[in-house]
């Protein structure tokens, strides 16, 4: 069995928010579908692990922020790569709130959705939820949503473990001296540098500042070893 074949899927990449007895969440979701037109249903896969499966539950109900191509890694990695256990992740950024009181980040983001838990679906390590839309907003009309497939291509970007896609694989590598972060998998290519953090393609990673850290999930750059050549 080739679990490549599971990457010629394509999905989309989402922040999800939640809010229940005073707390708000978010994470980041690949997995969130339409699944009827009438009504508009949507679905989404959520790890029990996840902080946001026992708000969503608990709240019957989620938002949906569909973002967009530019989105930094960081973004990702805060969402994707936090508890919300630990971190209350929306103190970090500007967001808005929904008529029905989710969070959704203000920046970075094409539309959003709303929606009330009409079901839930035990799936073994997920619980898949299915809302129905009651509120939607397109915040901007230009920009090209964010899909899993780019973020893992053109920002080498890696999977978070409780993502209903993770299979253990590495991301794809561009050769050279690759250097892997311990926290997240996140690689680094010298080839590429870091643009987002003004390193320039072209950088060894023992050339990079001291206090760089990794743009997807925040770890230093002693959180980083050396990717063993294949
Ligand atoms: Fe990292």
């Amino acid at each position: 069995m080739n679990k490549e074949a599971l990457f010629r899927i394509t999905y989309g990449l989402y922040v999800v928010g939640s809010a229940h007895e005073g707390r708000i969440n978010g994470y980041i979701s690949n997995t969130v579908f339409q699944v009827t037109a009438e009504p508009p249903q949507v679905a989404v896969s959520c790890n029990k692990d996840n902080f946001s499966a026992g708000l969503i539950a608990g709240g019957r109900a989620f938002s949906v922020a569909i973002l967009s191509q530019e989105v930094p890694a960081g973004v990702i990695g805060l969402f994707g790569f936090r508890s919300g256990k630990e971190t209350e992740k929306f103190s970090a950024l500007p967001y808005l709130t929904t008529p029905g009181g989710l969070p959704v980040p203000r920046d970075h983001v094409l539309a959003w959705l709303e929606c009330r838990v009409v079901q839930q679906i035990d799936l073994g390590s997920h619980i898949l939820f299915v809302g129905e839309m009651t509120d939607a907003e397109v915040l901007r009309d230009e920009g090209t949503p964010l899909t899993y497939e780019w973020y893992r291509r053109v920002k080498k970007g890696a999977t978070p473990r409780n993502a209903p896609s993770y299979t253990g694989e590495e991301p794809p590598d561009g050769g050279g001296s690759l250097y892997r972060c311990s926290v997240c998998g996140h690689i680094y290519n010298p080839a590429e540098g870091d643009p987002d953090s003004g390193i320039p393609p072209g950088t060894p990673f023992e050339a990079l500042p001291d206090n760089w850290k990794c743009p997807v999930c925040g770890a230093a750059k002693r959180d980083f070893f050396p990717l063993e050549e294949k």
